[in-house]
């Protein structure tokens, strides 16, 4: 059984006005899948609802065998469903080594060093620990601790919500080849991204969305070799975007 799915999902902000209009995604333990799509396809309308964030009108979201769907943040955390927004969520007036402790609260304090620890271990580019998580930190760095902060709760699924928005070409590369290394820890993981043809990389398999709807899917590779979905969706988030 897939370790995340969505079955059928209608989602929006206001009653009787789905942005999802059924769409469906799996996700095995262990993969990395993408959403894909045009801007104002519905991803991160899709990936917000599953995270609770945006009611559901319909269908069902599963976490490792539990019906998650509306499911409050906390037990989403209790689950292990992490998600990483596409607004960075750190705090800037904080040192990253709070904002890392901060955002472990759930877990016992020993625990919680021992996670820190790992987190500046896993990541490099954090390691001026001290060091305000406000304008001295690059892109990059930031986004590297909204991922570790997500990782704090030692989550099975990470979502993020277009992790390379805003990066350069290098900076993208380099926050893509953290997440394979965070999956080859065991860690499955469900983005939304623009920079298609980076992702396609590192993904195992990816749906493209159109419309609130699924309107294809398949291993990443092969719609990455597709040349109808190549001119149709993956010209997006090039060099030309960023
Ligand atoms: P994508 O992530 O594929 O670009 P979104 O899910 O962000 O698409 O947006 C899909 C549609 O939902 C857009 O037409 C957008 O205007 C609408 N939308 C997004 N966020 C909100 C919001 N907070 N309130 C109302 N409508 C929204
Ligand atoms: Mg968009
Ligand atoms: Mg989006």
């Amino acid at each position: 059984a897939p370790v995340l799915s969505a079955t059928d999902i209608e989602a929006g902000y206001e009653p009787g006005l789905p942005i999802v209009k059924g769409a469906s995604i799996t996700v095995g333990r262990g993969e990395i899948v993408v959403l894909l799509g045009p801007n104002g396809a519905g991803k991160s309308t899709l990936m917000k609802a599953m995270a609770g964030l945006v009611p559901v009108s319909r269908g069902a979201v599963r976490l490792s065998g539990s019906d998650i769907t509306r499911s409050p943040a906390h037990r989403m955390v209790r689950l292990g469903l992490a998600f990483v927004p596409q607004t960075e969520n750190i705090f800037t007036t904080m040192s990253i080594e709070e904002n890392l402790v901060l955002a472990g609260h759930v877990v016992a304090p020993a625990e919680r060093r021992a996670r820190v620890e790992a987190m500046f271990a896993l990541f490099p580019d954090l390691s001026a620990r001290r060091r305000l998580a406000a304008g001295r930190l690059s892109g990059g760095q930031r986004q590297m601790l909204a991922v570790a902060r997500a990782l704090m709760i030692s989550p099975t699924v990470l979502m993020l919500d277009e992790p390379s928005a805003g990066l350069s070409p290098k900076l993208t590369g380099e926050v893509f080849a953290k997440l394979a290394e965070i999956r080859r820890t065991g860690v499955t993981i469900l983005l939304v991204e623009q920079n298609a043809r980076a992702a396609l990389a590192i993904a195992d398999r990816a749906y493209i969305l159109a419309d609130g709807r699924n309107r294809h899917e398949g291993p990443a590779a092969t719609l990455a070799a597709d040349p109808e979905i190549a001119a149709h969706y993956l010209g997006l988030g090039g060099a030309d975007d960023l």
